[in-house]
C-alpha cells in the first residue's frame, strides 16, 4: 500500500510538472550555458515514488527543487505536513535543508529554526529543541512561542529554576500572569530541598511560593510536611487543619497526616472535637472524610467511623449488593462486624480504582499529581469521593 506521504510527494511532483518545472527548470544551475537538463530528474523522482521509496523521492525532490524565494513556502508547507503526520525525520530533513541555504533572509531563517525546533520536540530530542528555542527566545518574532516551549521542556526535565526564569520572561512579554504555575515550580524546588534534608532552603522556596496570588494550597501542604518532618508537630497540625478548613479537597492528603500526629501524641480526643466541628461547618465533607478513611485504613476514631458508616448506609450502589439498611435495625455487635467486612471490601475496591481525576481532561491516577501528565495543567486534579463501583465492575467483567 502506498503511504499518504507517497501521495503527498506525488502531488507535488505533478504540480511541478503542471507548472512547467519538468521541462528543465529544476533549481539553479551552476553552468548557465549548459543545455537545459532533460526531465530525467523528474522521471527519476516519480520512479522512486512508484516504487514507494519515499525517502529517496524526498531526497530527489530536495535536490531538484532548491530553496529560493519562489519555492521556500512549498518547502515549509511540506515540512510542517510531515511533522503533523508524525514523520518528524522527514520534517527535520526539509527544515535543515532550508537552513543550509547561505543567503536566507533573517526572518526565514528564524521561521526555519522555529520549525526545526518543533520537529526536535516532536521527536523527543529535547536538548536540541532547547538550544534552538533558547536562541529564538533571545530576540525573534518567535520569542513568546519559544519561551512557552522552553517552559514545557523545563517542566519535563524538572529544571525548575530555568522554568521560573522562562515563566517570568513570558509574563513580561506575553502580558499574562503565570503566578500559579511559578508557585508550583517553587514548591517543586522546596520539596526537592526537603527531600535532601535542606529545610532552610525548602522554607525559603515555599515562602516565595506563598507570596504570590493566586496562592496554591500546595505551598501550605509543603510547609506542613516540612514541619512534620522537622518534628514541629504543633505547626504541622495548625497548617494541616487550616488546609482542610480552607480547601476541602485536600482532606484526602491532610487527614491521614493529622490522624497520624494525634495518634502519636495520644490526643485523639482533640481530633474528635476538631473533626466534629469541621463536619458541622461543612457537612458535604462527610463523604470525602469517609472515602479518605476507607482508602487509608483510618479507623478506631469514633467521628471517622461514624462518617464511614453513614457513607456506607447512604451509598446507593452498595445497597444493591448488601442489604445495609437492615443493619441499622439489627443488634449492635453483629452490625459492627458486618460493617467492618463491607468496609474491608470497599478498601480493596478503592485501592483498585484511581483516586484522583483531572477536571480538565479526565486523566486519572492513584496518587495526587500536581501537574496533569496528559493536559499539562497545574492543580486540576480532584479526589474521588466515592468508590467507583461501575469502574470496578467493568474492570472485573473485561478481565474475566
Ligand atoms: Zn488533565
Amino acid at each position: 500500500m502506498p503511504t499518504e506521504s507517497t501521495f503527498l510527494l506525488a502531488g507535488l511532483f505533478l504540480l511541478l510538472a503542471a507548472a512547467g518545472w519538468a521541462m528543465g527548470r529544476f533549481g539553479e544551475r551552476d553552468d548557465e550555458d549548459a543545455p537545459p537538463p532533460l526531465n530525467i530528474d523528474y522521471l527519476k523522482g516519480l520512479n522512486f515514488l512508484l516504487n514507494e521509496q519515499t525517502d529517496q523521492a524526498l531526497e530527489h525532490f530536495l535536490r531538484m527543487v532548491r530553496v529560493d524565494d519562489k519555492t521556500i513556502e512549498t518547502h515549509f508547507a511540506l515540512g510542517s505536513l510531515f511533522r503533523r503526520r508524525g514523520e518528524v525525520d522527514r520534517a527535520i530533513r526539509i527544515h535543515q535543508n532550508i537552513i543550509a541555504r547561505p543567503d536566507l533572509a533573517a526572518e526565514q531563517r528564524d521561521q526555519a529554526l522555529y520549525s526545526l525546533a518543533k520537529d526536535y520536540l516532536g521527536a523527543g530530542l529535547l536538548d536540541r529543541a532547547e538550544k534552538l528555542f533558547v536562541r529564538l527566545a533571545q530576540g525573534s518574532r518567535y520569542q513568546v512561542q519559544a519561551l512557552e516551549a522552553l517552559g514545557g521542556i523545563y517542566e519535563q526535565e524538572r529544571e525548575w529554576e530555568k522554568a521560573i526564569d522562562a515563566g517570568q520572561r513570558l509574563e513580561v512579554l506575553g502580558g499574562r500572569s503565570l503566578a500559579l504555575q511559578i508557585a508550583h515550580y517553587l514548591c517543586e524546588l522546596a520539596e526537592a530541598a526537603a527531600a535532601n534534608n535542606d529545610y532552610a532552603s525548602a522554607r525559603k522556596y515555599v515562602k516565595k511560593a506563598q507570596a504570590g496570588r493566586p496562592r496554591t494550597m500546595r505551598g501550605a501542604l509543603t510547609r506542613a510536611h516540612i514541619a512534620r518532618d522537622t518534628d514541629d508537630n504543633k505547626t504541622a497540625l495548625k497548617l494541616y487543619h487550616r488546609i482542610i478548613d480552607e480547601n476541602t479537597y485536600l482532606i484526602a492528603e491532610a487527614l491521614p497526616e493529622i490522624v497520624a500526629i494525634y495518634e502519636r501524641e495520644d490526643a485523639t480526643a482533640e481530633l474528635e472535637s476538631a473533626l466534629r466541628a469541621l463536619l458541622k461547618k461543612n457537612p458535604e465533607t462527610n463523604s470525602l472524610v469517609a472515602y479518605t478513611a476507607i482508602v487509608n485504613d483510618l479507623g478506631g476514631i469514633p467521628v471517622i467511623d461514624d462518617c464511614v458508616e453513614q457513607y456506607m448506609l447512604n451509598e446507593p450502589t452498595l445497597g444493591e449488593f448488601v442489604e445495609l439498611q437492615q443493619l441499622s435495625t439489627g443488634d449492635k455487635g453483629s452490625n459492627a462486624s458486618a460493617l467492618a467486612k463491607v468496609r474491608g471490601a470497599l478498601s480493596k475496591l478503592a485501592s483498585a480504582t484511581p483516586r484522583y481525576q483531572c477536571q480538565e481532561c479526565g486523566f486519572s491516577s492513584q496518587r495526587l499529581l500536581w501537574q496533569c501528565p496528559s493536559c499539562r495543567n497545574w492543580e486540576t486534579q480532584r479526589p474521588a469521593s466515592r468508590v467507583q463501583f461501575d469502574t470496578v465492575l467493568q474492570h472485573s467483567i473485561t478481565n474475566r
